[in-house]
């Protein structure tokens, strides 16, 4: 019964893994874009297992895959080989382009992106690593070094400042999707980076420079970003940016890295990656979340010579090339494929985008729409004039009543000012 797992979830796990809602949802079934409690209630899941659900809840195609796979065999060593490991990488290579070709299969994004830094780092035998302001890279201690959300920081408060979880050698660059607030160059009305169509970046891209000014010159090791910001409330960046950023930390002989952990697999809809749509070609691309369709999978996927850098010595993990996972990978490529996802993300993205900007026209409290595909942040504030963020409180109560009439949405912003609503 609820009360008795409520009582266990309060005594027996982890009390930093919260729960959204004053009554947490307690769920028993999933299929496609709804999920249903044990009452038997159903919602719309616009935040799809914090965007991972990409091809719907118990997809019967990725189910068959992983349940026949299940019955053959269900773990044994990346040792060994298995069709399903290359199957995969060859399936996924061919989706990226040259020279990204070698796959290595880890469990998490987290685990994904401390890889791509290691690789970084071994590559160029530098340790400088660049990421901006508002990103989230990641949970585990490697990783939360490049997340820059305060909140997830630890032991501010117990004097430790960010020691525990901070890298050495990481500097944080000017992006901080606090909009065009922080730039001298526009004031918010005229702004326009919220379709990523500003083209007034000059600031930016001094303030980036500072940053690679602060490092040891000519010795970056790496910088990292999301195409689109997705934690920090679907965060774009203003036209060219991005490729001018690439492209300053190639000239200082570092590793660019895109962190598709959210922006992959057809989301953002124009493209299948959300490099692509900035016109570049990261050295490294990290990617999880919507790859397995919630099967616990991730990869880090790069060219020859830096993947070779990481093969001087043995790395290893366990389960990464998981033969089951393997398989519900290919078959979620198969059915993003089959049933033209990408378009879908594309055509349904940019109506919901229009309509919530209708929202935006006509609400006081809705300060911003932003996204692209189904990746979609809308920013709550206090009154259009101050952006300031909408107080917790009122945010929660959105929350509360949009559960309440049968739709989920995940959270996001540094504030906690943005609602996400995908698909
Ligand atoms: N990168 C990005 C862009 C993410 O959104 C996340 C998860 N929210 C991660 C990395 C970390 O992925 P995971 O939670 O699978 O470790």
């Amino acid at each position: 019964p609820y009360e008795h797992l409520l009582k266990i979830r309060k005594q027996n796990v982890s009390p930093s893994l919260v729960t959204y809602y004053k009554k947490p949802l307690l769920l028993h079934q999933g299929h496609m874009q709804w999920l249903f409690d044990y009452e038997g209630r159903r919602y719309l899941d616009l935040f799809a297992g914090i965007v991972t659900v990409s091809v719907g809840h118990c997809h019967p195609k990725v189910t068959a895959a992983a349940q026949k796979q299940l019955d053959r065999l269900w773990h044994t060593t990346n040792i060994y080989m298995h069709p399903s490991i290359q199957e995969y990488a060859e399936k996924l290579t061919a989706l990226l382009p040259d020279p990204l070709k070698v796959v290595y299969l880890t469990n998490s994004g987290s685990e994904a992106n401390d890889l791509a830094m290691f690789m970084a780092r071994l590559y160029t035998r530098n340790f400088d690593l660049i990421c901006f302001r508002g990103g989230y890279h990641g949970a585990s201690p490697y990783a939360l070094g490049l997340t820059s959300i305060g909140s997830y920081k630890h032991g501010v408060a117990n004097g430790f400042g960010c020691q525990t979880t901070m890298l050495p050698d990481v500097f944080r660059g000017p992006w901080g999707g606090s909009h065009c607030r922080d730039s001298p160059v526009q004031t918010i009305r005229k702004c326009s980076c919220s379709q990523g169509s500003c083209e007034a970046n000059d600031w930016y891209i001094e303030q980036f420079k500072d940053t690679l000014d602060t490092c040891v010159p000519k010795k970056i090791a790496g910088f990292i970003a999301e195409p689109i910001q997705g934690v920090n409330g679907a965060v774009q960046y203003p036209k060219g940016f991005l490729k001018k950023a690439f492209q300053l930390v190639h000239e200082r002989g570092g590793v660019c890295i895109a962190d598709e952990v959210q922006t992959g697999f057809g989301r953002t809809g124009s493209h299948f990656w959300g490099f692509q749509t900035h016109d570049i070609v990261p050295d490294i691309v990290t990617m999880a979340k919507g790859i397995g369709n919630g099967f616990p999978m991730a990869a880090v996927v790069t060219k020859p010579e830096i993947a070779n850098s990481l093969a001087q010595n043995l790395h290893f993990n366990t389960f990464g090339g998981n033969p089951v996972a393997c398989v519900a990978g290919s078959a979620v490529l198969d059915v993003i494929a089959e049933a033209g996802l990408q378009k879908n993300s594309e055509e349904v993205g940019t109506y919901m985008l229009l309509e919530f900007a209708k929202l935006r026209d006509n609400f006081e409290i809705i300060g911003d729409v932003r996204g692209k595909g189904l990746m979609i942040g809308i920013e709550m504030v206090k009154n259009k004039d101050s952006r300031q963020p909408l107080p917790a409180e009122e945010m929660s109560e959105i929350w509360e009543d949009c559960k309440d009439m049968g739709v989920l949405l995940g959270k996001g912003g540094i504030y906690g000012q943005y609602v996400h609503a995908i698909g």
